[in-house]
């Protein structure tokens, strides 16, 4: 089996075991990997009870459209994200929990109206225990100042929690475990908008394997919420040519918001 498909198959399961602990016991999967429903399928009942896989492929997602059902309200299920980090910070759910110093929940503002998601720790962020900290961090400080938004005004998270070791990329059975803790984190927050910052949170959010480029410059939903997609920090650092399509993703951004 091919990492993409392992990669869909572990973020649908991920999606359908929060409607599993939501009280829903069988779904109707829309199955991506058109070619082996009886294997989505036989996959996907380790989760819960599948009625039917369909061959049909939608560019929209399966896992999009399930997770929109959900209202985000009633996906949280703590209190405060001060209660969700307490439960959460020791976590040892994949082996980057036996890797990492430190556990990277979040900062930012609890109620804030724009969250900006990355894809995992890096070792700055490993170090102190706050996502995006290291130089690409502090250039989306710098990106943030310039449409008047700040950490005390935003939401910034990763998919994962813990640093991948030599900052590799998320493996998709670490996503799966760890993205219901992001899902609990916007539930919380409920953001009014979403950016996804890079490749991997941005495909990770829309269960798609769309490439970046074709991703951005437009407006996605997040179970409801409106989304959208721009570079990673990290990604300006190395391509000086990101900056003026980040620019526009950022105005972009602050132009919604400011409607909002
Ligand atoms: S990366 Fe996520 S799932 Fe893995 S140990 Fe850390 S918190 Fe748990």
């Amino acid at each position: 089996m091919d990492n993409y498909t392992d990669r869909i198959q572990a973020l649908l399961r991920s999606a359908l075991q929060a409607q599993v602990d939501l009280g829903m016991g069988e779904f109707v999967v829309e199955s991506p990997m058109s070619t082996r429903p009886a294997e989505v399928a036989e996959r996907l009942s380790e989760v819960g009870k599948v009625v039917s896989v369909s061959e049909a492929f939608g560019a929209s997602s399966a896992g999009q459209q399930h997770q929109e059902g959900i209202p985000l309200t009633q996906a949280a299920t703590f209190a405060s994200l001060t209660d969700h980090h307490e439960a959460i910070c020791n976590c040892q759910e994949c082996p980057l929990g036996q890797t990492r110093n430190k556990f990277v929940y979040g900062v930012g503002c609890p109620t804030a109206d724009v969250m900006f998601v990355g894809e995992a720790p890096g070792a700055e962020e490993d170090r102190l225990g706050e996502p995006f900290v290291g130089r690409a961090g502090q250039l989306l400080d710098k990106i943030l100042a310039a449409i008047d938004f700040s950490r005390d005004n935003i939401y910034i998270a990763n998919i994962l929690k813990c640093r991948p070791p030599g900052n590799r990329d998320p493996q998709p059975d670490e996503m799966a475990k760890c993205f219901p803790y992001l899902r609990e984190q916007i539930s919380l927050i409920q953001p009014k908008m979403i950016c996804a910052l890079g490749r991997i949170a941005a495909q990770a959010l829309l269960q798609t394997n769309t490439p970046l480029g074709r991703l951005r410059g437009q407006w996605h939903e997040y179970a409801g919420v409106p989304m959208m997609v721009t570079y990673h920090p990290a990604a300006l650092l190395r391509f000086q040519s990101y900056k003026k399509d980040t620019w526009a993703d950022m105005k972009m951004l602050k132009a919604r918001y400011d409607r909002s």
